[in-house]
């Protein structure tokens, strides 16, 4: 017999399905891995398929060397889905395949987690009375049973255990355990669903798409659990993605209690053993739940009767890095393959899922109010111009001070959002222009104060802070745009005896970080909490009542036609922490074009009314998701080298641009806005053309590029981030 197998290196050369000879005393299977002799090397494979006979010449067809595990770890849908994906994409087979197993397992770094027990064993020569040491153990493990051993020995000491196993008395036991992610302890508290709940639920039932247009606070969490609750009933098993960042502790809690063991955890903030046990209980049917964040949608769950994508319009469903791909779009196939029903959730539908829904894609199901009845926070824009015309050169506006004193007099909570970690966006010498850059980017360092350092938001590398111009020697130093430590300072200032968190990449970044600011906010009356995007999804906090947004323009003029839709998003998203329970809540919103039209919708909650402007605009102008953009990137170490190879490519699609001269809106070739990371430099072609022939046009572009170019080449469609 002989296997089809792809070999695990992410290798142009090696991106072919290649045959081996299975020995006769070998049994294998589909989707197993092996390791093949390749070359000089041993390498590692996947069995994709198994034939009779071979293509090649089969006596010169080398023997698979040996089984890596015993069962294949690729399951047959997700080898479809990999055909599908490298199809649709032109990802690489084996990029692919890495997406469907926990990293460490690929690089064997994975050890199992081995748990020593120790018990009486009922025989063994006692110890003398002196002991009383190991008495106490003695004692501790009638009365007990059995125990672990490291909190035998924490308790009494290793010697003496050591002597009781030495003289037989307790005898070891050695136990493989699967690692359990930590989660809170709360109580599972069955609702009585709300009218419109029980409506969305009752909705829900069919094997096809749903969109779940549900305000902040409608109580999705509530309906997707009963909808998962049914798929159990009729013992099918169910998949839910949320955001990484609204993966709150709080949302894992109540999945948790729920569902108890039934769940699996899937995230970043797991250790690598924590999520191979996770993905080991799934991929053997003992976990009937998985909740977890993008990657989680390449489990291998089996016999899946529903899949849930929570805040649908997030942009992180898109990986940006390779290999790049959409989750809607996975999760389609998944659909599609198991047969079962798949809803996308949100308060701010994409414009792109909203307009699937209108075209009757997808079923559209609203619940527009608040499961409370409560009223939707309302939001105040200030005019910042204003504002300082009147005089306030500080960060905050005075309606937001005094509305901060009121919370603080009152004891309840508030938040601040500002979409920038770090002090300053720059630093700038004041004199001569001077901007401290990063070396290896080519973009303008972070000040982060705490450190007193710049920071590259990009690759992660460290500078001196600048206190005296390089270039100029002035020390005349100003500060950009202000970030969240800047924002806690000048809290601090104004509220010296009040406790302000901050929560940003900077302060989660420990295992579990997310967590403890998160609990310590809670049990703080008053407390301001001071974030990022991070604090905008998912939680639900009842004493917050005020929510402030410093600079809500921050996202509103970056170069991509989704900016004002993620504007809207975001201050929609905000605005919805505050308010949640007994007392209305109150937003202001900070801004130096109080007038656009963002604005105005979304401080009237009216997504109807934005959709339809931002959906004929994006028409009009030809945007997605009425035309299509496709972005080819090409970067390399030598500027010459990627500036040559994405000219040679540019003048290919060229060339298609002039077969379909109808359908092409836009197209051209230039240096990517930045032009270097991480001391590549980077390249780009820009294009943009009609839906009509989009899938022909896509596939004859792809062939533009040249098989053996030196460059690393990314396609990028409808690319959310132009940077
Ligand atoms: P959303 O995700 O739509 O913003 P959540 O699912 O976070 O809303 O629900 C908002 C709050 O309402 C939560 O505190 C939740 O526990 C509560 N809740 C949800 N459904 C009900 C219900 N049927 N009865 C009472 N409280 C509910
Ligand atoms: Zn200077
Ligand atoms: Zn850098």
């Amino acid at each position: 017999m002989f296997a089809k197998i792809i070999i695990d290196q992410d290798a142009k050369a090696l991106d072919k399905v290649f045959e081996y000879r299975v020995p006769d005393d070998m049994s294998v299977q589909v989707g197993e891995r092996v390791i093949v002799p390749f070359g000089s090397r041993n390498l590692q494979g996947f069995i994709v398929g198994l034939e009779d006979v071979a293509v090649f010449d089969e006596s010169k067809i080398k023997p698979i060397s040996r089984k890596i595990e015993d069962f294949p770890v690729i399951k047959k849908e997700m080898l479809e889905l990999m055909f599908y994906m490298a199809d649709k994409l032109h990802l690489k087979l084996a990029s692919i395949l890495r997406l469907f197993l926990p990293s460490e397992m690929r690089t064997d770094q994975i050890k199992e987690l081995i748990v020593r027990y120790v018990s009486l064993s009922g025989g063994g020569q006692m110890p003398s009375s002196r002991a009383k040491k190991q008495l106490g153990i003695v004692e501790f493990l009638k009365e007990n049973g059995k125990q672990k051993f490291s909190d035998v020995s924490n308790q009494f000491g290793y010697a003496p255990l050591f002597a009781l196993v030495k003289n037989g008395v307790v005898v070891v036991e050695e136990k493989q355990e699967n690692r359990v992610p930590v989660f809170d302890e709360i109580k599972n508290e069955h609702r009585v669903l709300t009218a419109l709940q029980q409506r969305a639920v009752d909705t829900i039932t069919e094997n096809k798409t749903y969109l779940l247009h549900g305000v902040t606070g409608s109580g999705k969490t509530e309906v997707y659990m009963n909808l998962i609750e049914r798929q159990l009933a009729l013992d099918k098993t169910a998949l839910m993605l949320v955001p990484e960042i609204s993966l709150t502790p709080q949302v894992l809690a109540n999945f948790k209690a729920r569902f108890g063991e039934k769940v699996a955890l899937i995230h970043s903030g797991l250790s690598a053993g924590e999520r191979f046990d996770e993905w080991k209980r799934i991929f053997f049917g003992e976990a009937r739940v998985v909740v977890g964040a993008r990657s989680a949608i390449f489990t291998p769950i089996e016999n899946l009767g529903i899949i849930i994508i929570d805040e649908e319009h997030e942009q992180s469903y898109v990986s940006e890095s390779n290999p790049r791909y959409d989750t809607h779009m996975v999760a389609e196939f998944r659909r599609k393959y198991n047969d079962c029903t798949l809803v996308f959730g949100s308060a701010t539908p994409s414009i792109e899922s909203y307009s699937k829904a209108i075209d009757g894609e997808y079923q559209l199901v609203e619940m527009p109010v608040r499961v409370n009845g409560m009223e939707m926070p309302k939001i105040v824009v200030i005019d910042m111009l204003m504002e300082m015309r009147q005089g306030n050169n500080q960060i905050f506006a005075i309606p937001l001070i005094y509305e901060l004193k009121n919370v603080i007099e009152q004891k309840k909570q508030a938040m601040i959002f500002i979409n920038r970690r770090g002090f300053s966006s720059f630093q700038r010498c004041r004199q001569c222009g001077y901007v401290a850059k990063c070396t290896d980017c080519d973009v303008s360092l972070v000040y982060h104060r705490t450190e007193n350092k710049l920071k590259c938001h990009y690759c992660g590398k460290r500078f001196r802070a600048l206190d005296v111009c390089p270039s100029c020697g002035s020390r005349d130093i100003k500060q950009g745009a202000i970030g969240t430590e800047r924002v806690v300072e000048e809290l601090h200032k104004l509220f010296p005896d009040v406790r302000i968190l901050r929560m940003d990449n900077d302060t989660t970044s420990k295992k579990n970080g997310h967590r403890e600011i998160l609990n310590e906010f809670r049990n703080t009356k008053p407390a301001i909490l001071v974030g990022t995007q991070m604090i905008a999804k998912g939680h639900d906090f009842e004493d917050v009542v005020l929510v402030g947004i410093v600079d809500a323009d921050q996202s509103l003029y970056q170069s991509d036609y989704r900016s004002i839709e993620r504007t809207f998003q975001l201050i929609t998203q905000v605005a919805g922490r505050a308010g949640r329970s007994a007392s209305q809540g109150r937003v202001i919103l900070q801004t130096y074009s109080p007038r656009h039209y963002v604005y105005r919708f979304a401080s009237n909650y009216d997504y109807k009314g934005f959709f339809k402007k931002e959906a004929n605009l994006r028409k009009v102008t030809n945007f997605p998701p009425y035309a299509r953009i496709v972005r080819i990137l090409f970067t390399h170490e030598n500027e010459n080298t990627v500036a040559q190879e994405c000219k040679v490519c540019y003048n290919k699609v060229k060339e298609v641009r002039d077969a379909y001269a109808e359908d092409f809106v836009y197209l051209d070739v230039m240096k990517a806005p930045l032009n270097k990371i991480k001391n590549k430099f980077r390249y780009q072609i820009m294009m943009r053309f009609k839906l009509d022939k989009a899938d022909e046009i896509e596939k004859k572009i792809y062939d533009c590029v040249d098989e053996k170019c030196k460059s690393s080449v990314f396609f990028e469609i409808n690319p959310n981030n132009l940077s």
